[in-house]
């Protein structure tokens, strides 16, 4: 499976390819994934209503073994071929919450401000792991990501989408900074460039 929160290039990058090379499916939104197969060319079998779902939607996938839903972000979608032509209609870009059975749930902001309906998603799921956006410019930076955290309480956070461009000013240690002013800092976890994780098994709560 390859999961997809919105349609901007540093978001979609090798999917297509993966995607082709893999025969993995594409779980997306509705109309994300009818650009990503119409514009850039996912096997469009490998695209089909089983993976294809909306927010507020959950998606029962691998025979139970994972549950997808999709919730809200607050940033843009657009799917662009090539940079020289105007994006093609990607939909609305959303978070994602990864229950997978036995293990943990991992809930992916995607792209996003801080926005207070976070807060519900751990009204339906226990978060293990978060992986939030703390780039700025982009995004919410270090310091609105931290009340982020502060709303979902999850068991261990991942910082993500920095550094990938000089722009992105936020950094792990300033997002550290500010989860230490929430007293937060005991669940953040910084990956290296190339590291694999594995994640622990579920905790009741
Ligand atoms: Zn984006």
């Amino acid at each position: 499976m390859i999961l997809v929160t919105h349609g901007h290039s540093d978001h979609v990058g090798d999917a297509v390819e993966i995607g082709k090379k893999t025969r993995a499916k594409l779980v997306a939104t509705f109309d994300l994934s009818a650009a990503i197969v119409s514009a850039l060319g996912y096997p469009s079998e490998l695209a089909d209503v089983e993976t294809t779902g909306h927010m507020g939607g959950t998606l029962t996938l691998l025979g139970g073994e994972i549950a997808v839903t999709f919730v809200p972000a607050w940033h843009g979608s657009g799917v662009s071929r090539d940079e020289t032509v105007p994006s093609v209609y990607g939909g609305t870009p959303v978070g994602l919450v990864i229950a997978i059975r036995g293990g943990p749930t991992i809930y992916h902001t995607g792209d996003t401000d801080l926005f207070s309906d976070m807060a519900l998603v751990s009204r339906f799921h226990k978060i293990d792991t978060m992986l939030v956006c703390i780039g700025d410019h982009f995004t919410m930076g270090p310091d609105r990501a931290a009340e982020a955290v502060k709303l979902v309480n999850p068991r261990e956070v991942i910082p993500m989408h920095y550094g990938t461009f000089p722009v992105l000013t936020g950094t792990p240690e300033a997002f550290e900074r500010e989860l230490k002013s929430r007293k937060l800092e005991g669940q953040l976890r910084v990956m290296k460039i190339g590291q694999t994780l594995t994640l622990d098994e579920a905790k009741d709560s």
